[in-house]
């Protein structure tokens, strides 16, 4: 626990002091949002994380960088010795504001061959593309991108700003190609309804009467929930067959096949392979747990027998 603290203190000291924002070339800069420039060589910082008994080399990669000064730009954080596009389990941040998940993304950036995603605007929740805020977990498909925008800009919604996200959301998709399955995606929700649209998100919102039920499977005895369990703490899969992966423990959500089309990760990889590991803001122990669990399982090590 000591080192956990004192690695939280590492990263607010260090890696935030170190991780110079990056700004868009000067050509980039231009007024459209809807002009991108894309590749690993944009821009590049790297991170020297000293905590541990050895120095690891991490890098900050832009995959994908909108032109519009100040992002939201979709980047990645690798090991010096990870190649890029290289086939890892990928743990995915959507949200930036959602610091918890990533400062677990990192300690087991420090620790594995992993690959971290994060798509980042100033530290914010929502992105800002022209004059429309998005839902950075909404944008993977044209509809979710306007869905989301008309919630987040009282309707009023720039069709250009669309389709600048959608096309963030693209390339999100396509760097998650080459990764191991599944893939994982880190989320923090909150104890109270704060969640932007004043939900309480949690394992409930997916059981009978919830928001989300009709994105759970009809299964019996879905979704598991234990009543000793935090429910803002808990793992929704893609398909029942990703359930020995999870510890027998946790709350659980198996999505429904065809969940409700919002552009969200989740609904979009609904016939891939995908894990979100949902935990309640602060919770890294329990977060760090199930992801390490997780990824020992993809190792076939796994620690637990299908329930
Ligand atoms: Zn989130």
């Amino acid at each position: 626990m000591r080192g956990w603290l004192r690695l939280t203190v590492v990263m607010a000291m260090g890696l935030w002091a170190c991780v110079v924002p990056v700004d868009a070339p000067e050509s980039a800069l231009a007024e459209s949002a809807a002009e991108v420039s894309e590749g690993p060589d944009l821009a590049r910082r790297n991170v020297h994380w000293t905590e541990g008994p050895e120095s690891v080399w991490i890098g900050r990669w832009y995959l994908y960088g909108t032109s519009q000064k100040g992002g939201p730009d979709l980047v990645e954080y690798r090991g010096h010795d990870t190649e890029p596009g290289a086939h890892v389990p990928c743990l995915v941040v959507p949200h930036e504001d959602e610091r918890s998940a990533f400062a677990v993304a990192m300690r087991v950036l420090h620790e594995r061959p992993v690959r971290v995603i994060r798509i980042e605007q100033a530290g914010e929740r929502n992105i800002r593309l022209g004059h429309s805020l998005f839902d950075p977990n909404r944008i993977t498909t044209a509809k979710g991108a306007r869905a989301s925008a008309e919630r987040l800009n009282r309707g009023r919604v720039e069709e250009r700003d669309v389709q600048a996200a959608q096309a963030l959301g693209r390339s999100l998709l396509r760097h998650l190609d080459s990764c191991q399955r599944p893939i994982i995606a880190l989320h923090n929700n909150t104890a109270r309804p704060s969640r932007g649209d004043g939900r309480n998100f949690s394992v409930r919102t997916y059981a009978e009467g919830g928001a989300e039920a009709a994105s759970a499977a009809q299964m019996e005895g879905n979704p598991r929930i234990f009543e000793d369990e935090d429910p803002d703490d808990f793992v929704l899969i893609t398909r029942p067959e990703l359930e020995p992966l999870v510890p027998g423990w946790t709350n659980l959500v198996v999505q429904a096949a065809e969940p409700v089309p919002d552009g969200s990760l989740s609904a979009v990889l609904a016939e891939d392979s995908y894990l979100n590991i949902e935990a309640q803001h602060g919770h890294h122990g329990w977060q760090y747990g199930v992801v390490t669990w997780v990824l020992d399982g993809m190792q076939g090590e796994l620690r637990t027998p299908a329930p």
